[in-house]
């Protein structure tokens, strides 16, 4: 056998599109052609396969070999080909049987020495083996992150010579076995330890129970962010296909392993990130931080403090659940399905409207700040809550729903009815389904077309009405919204107070 291919995995993403790798050997000068991969990595990728091969006893084939790593227009840098390379030369030239190779897929990037380097975005390509119906060969490191795709039979190996003895039979390798040492909870931050705050405390439940995206405004040492923090632990678990999405994206954003899994992110970028930090992007697309945040929450704190370019970049994920990262020639997705808490002062000093009354700042310069924000973005955030300083005084509040775990109960409850009659969140109805599952009797209807006139609400502020106000219903299981739904909803629109 002159010719072999070995299967592999590129990172595109949080995908992993197909490689194969065909090696060919030829008569003539020995020589070493490498196909498909950028000049750079070409050089570093020969020398160490050629050391690796080496160095674990094997021949080096003297004659002319052709490698080629297929489709063409792939990235295809980095050591992840390493092994794939390896194997073909050493299954092209007779060394390992080459029929055995069709059934498995590749990672793992060699050291001179034929020992394994784990590699990066090892889920996404393991997700992606066990739908191709092959097993996946990985790094020692990389087996506990590849056995998340439950089902996939993994062969983790630490050295080249373990891989070659299992496909020439002499050493046949067990399916790796999972530890579990990835299945960690770490407790999400309790409501409990919050105190006071009854109004954001309760916004905040409404906004996990809804999927509604929630706007703090107050000044500085209000508890925004401590409050902001809770919003995970009051959310319903993530299901299965939920965590492995979230995981997928720690595993190509970060060189560390996975840690705290499954759970919902709290992602709380500075107002100074840029904006490849925040929404994604480099030559090489890495996801940004409300693709990490993905399936969980993004706080902004200081929200009129980021730039205004990159704050209305949110406005598509916001809608979509993914951003869409145009390069060169191509485009490459995340998917970005966060909840957004965003936590802002009344004034560019903080204090505006505080009994202190130490505010000192100009109608002028409370109208610029403010409208820093466009209304596009602040249309998009269902909650807005106006937070004020607790006076100092010892509280005892055994108020229900007040810690996390009697809130996420009432949450999961009513995100069930709204599954149920909906298949989506209230924060996700559309038009029809507002007309559908958000009826009002005709006093109700009466009474919100006045409240919203007196207001100056326009139609699409009305909607976000409703939908809080379906919210509330369902956290009290009511078939139908009531008056008292309404009121509530309406006081969390903004005022002219923010
Ligand atoms: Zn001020």
């Amino acid at each position: 056998m002159s010719l072999a291919i070995v299967h592999s995995r590129a990172q595109v993403g949080v995908e992993a599109p197909a490689v194969t790798v065909e090696a060919h050997l030829a008569n003539g000068l020995p020589s070493l052609a490498l196909v498909g991969l950028p000049e750079t990595a070409v050089k570093e990728s020969k020398d160490r396969v050629r050391s690796a091969i080496l160095n674990s006893g094997f021949d080096f084939p003297p004659r002319r070999i052709t490698l080629n790593l297929a489709p063409a227009d792939l990235p295809k840098d980095g050591g992840r080909f390493d092994l794939a390379i390896a194997l073909g030369v050493l299954a092209a030239s007779g060394q390992v049987p080459a029929d055995a190779l069709d059934g498995v897929e590749c990672l793992g990037e060699l050291a001179l020495s034929g020992s394994l380097r784990p590699v990066q975005g090892v889920l996404p390509a393991a997700l992606a083996a066990r739908a191709a119906g092959r097993a996946l060969v990985v790094p020692r490191a990389n087996a506990e992150e590849a056995c998340l795709a439950s089902g996939l039979r993994v062969l983790a190996i630490e050295h080249l010579l373990e891989l070659a003895a299992h496909f020439s039979g002499q050493t046949p390798l067990a399916p790796y076995q999972a530890q579990g040492l990835l299945r960690r909870l770490r407790p999400y931050p309790d409501l409990a330890d919050v105190q006071g705050q009854h109004a954001a405390k309760r916004a905040l439940l409404v906004a996990a129970a809804g999927a509604h995206n929630l706007l703090f405004s107050g000044p500085p040492g209000t508890g925004k962010t401590l409050l902001a923090s809770r919003l995970p632990g009051l959310l319903p678990p993530l299901d299965e296909g939920e965590a492995l999405e979230v995981a997928a994206i720690h595993s190509v954003a970060s060189h560390a392993p996975l840690d705290a899994w499954p759970q919902r992110p709290f992602r709380q970028p500075h107002h100074s990130a840029s904006g490849p930090a925040l929404v994604g992007g480099g030559s090489r697309p890495k996801p940004g931080e409300i693709t990490l945040a993905h399936r969980g929450v993004l706080f902004l704190d200081e929200l009129p403090e980021f730039d205004r370019k990159v704050l209305e970049v949110l406005r598509e994920p916001l809608e979509s659940g993914e951003i869409v990262i145009a390069r060169a020639h191509d485009k490459v997705r995340f998917p970005a399905r966060f909840q957004l808490v965003a936590a802002m002062n009344p004034c560019p000093c903080g204090y505006l409207g505080d009994p202190s009354g130490r505010c000192r700042c100009t109608p002028d310069q409370i109208q610029r700040y403010r409208a820093k924000l466009s209304g596009p973005l602040l249309d998009r955030i269902d909650l807005h809550l106006r937070v004020a300083r607790e006076a100092t005084a010892l509280q005892v509040e055994p108020l229900a729903g007040s810690n996390s775990a009697e809130g996420a109960a009432q949450v999961a409850a009513a995100r069930q009815r709204q599954l149920g009659r909906q298949g989506r969140a209230n924060a996700f109805l559309d038009l029809e389904g507002l007309r559908r599952h958000c009826a009002l009797n005709d006093t109700d209807r009466h009474w919100l077309e006045n409240a919203c006139e007196r207001l100056g609400l326009s139609l699409r502020a009305a909607h976000r009405v409703l939908k809080v106000a379906r919210t509330l219903a369902d956290l009290e299981a009511c078939e139908r919204i009531a008056r008292s739904h309404l009121a509530e909803a309406l006081q969390y629109r903004p005022s002219g107070q923010t």
